[in-house]
């Protein structure tokens, strides 16, 4: 593992916060509402706003998608300190993560595909079984490869089988020996706020290393939290639930608890949440049909100076 030094001590004088956004498509209001409450907070408490590119996906993100990035924070009016982390520049120190989950006999390697993992749950399913689903509605991998012995898993992975590492979820939390929770000073989808006890098992078997990419979303964003020393994280509630994932990681892995803040989400005019993939609530194309800084910002929901 890097070294990773704590600054997250409650009450320490400096913050460090961070706007995380994939690459993979043009901003819309609603990051806008993250970069500016993450800008406003560091400046607010004297601390430092750091940008994270996150694009591991790495058939996805796309170097255009990353400078109309800048291009968007820098018209809103955001700095923010550097260097800048590329998270596709960093897959060592996941790899070193995960090595050290290995270690711990904690993760294995899974080898059903999506769609034998759906045929899975299928057939229980059409059977009467409830198959259990996770916070995002995703069906949860089924345990068969837990279960391996380590000359079938060997033999498999020699045969040249594609497989991911999972998270073997139930051995984790059997050896938490303290109850694992988080401090919220935002609010959930639900309003949870304050001490929020964490429910990773809501996930299944998580995926911490993908079959195409040496890392995954959960154990990547919360490795480079950590690396980057980052106290609060302020981001949108859809990933409130995901947040039992982190800290499960953190407790795991011997790293420092941040706080968290999030916050609510920009709607479209039908109540569903801006997507990337609707081109035209991007800033960029608002930002071409004549809208203005405080236009946007009044857009993300946030008064124009506060
Ligand atoms: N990269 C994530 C996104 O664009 C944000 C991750 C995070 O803030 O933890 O939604």
């Amino acid at each position: 593992m890097p070294e990773i030094k704590s600054t997250a001590k409650t009450g320490s004088p400096t913050s460090t916060v961070r706007f995380a956004p994939s690459p993979n498509g043009l901003l819309h209001p609603g990051h806008a509402r993250s970069a500016l409450l993450n800008w406003r907070f560091a400046r607010d408490h004297g601390g430092t706003f750091l940008i994270r590119i996150e694009d591991i996906d790495t058939t996805r993100a796309r170097p255009e998608f990353e400078s109309a990035i800048f291009e968007d924070l820098a018209w809103l009016g955001l700095d923010w300190s550097g260097p800048m982390r590329r998270q596709s520049e960093h897959f060592s120190d996941y790899e070193a993560a995960l090595s050290e989950l290995r270690k711990l006999d904690l993760v294995y390697p899974a080898f059903l595909s999506r769609g034998e993992a759906a045929d899975r749950v299928r057939e229980a399913e059409t059977s009467g079984k409830t198959w259990p689903r996770d916070p995002d509605g995703a069906p949860h991998y089924p345990g068969d490869d837990r279960t391996l012995t380590t000359q079938q898993r060997n033999q498999r992975i020699a045969d040249g089988k594609p497989y991911a590492w999972r998270l073997d979820m139930r051995k984790a939390l059997d050896g938490l020996s303290q109850p694992l929770c988080w401090d919220e000073h935002g609010a959930g989808p639900h309003g949870e706020t304050g001490r929020i006890a964490a429910d990773p098992a809501a996930w299944g078997d998580v995926v911490l290393a993908r079959r195409d990419v040496p890392t995954s979303y959960h154990l990547a964003v919360t490795i480079d939290d950590a690396i980057q020393k980052v106290t609060d994280i302020i981001r949108g509630e859809d990933l409130f639930a995901s947040t039992s994932v982190h800290r499960l990681l953190q407790r795991l892995l011997g790293l420092p608890a941040p706080r968290y803040r999030h916050h609510g989400l920009v709607l479209d005019k039908t109540g569903r949440k801006l997507s990337k993939s609707d081109g035209a609530t991007s800033i960029a194309s608002l930002r071409e049909q004549g809208a203005t800084r405080a236009d946007i910002i009044a857009m993300a929901g946030l008064p124009l100076q506060p």
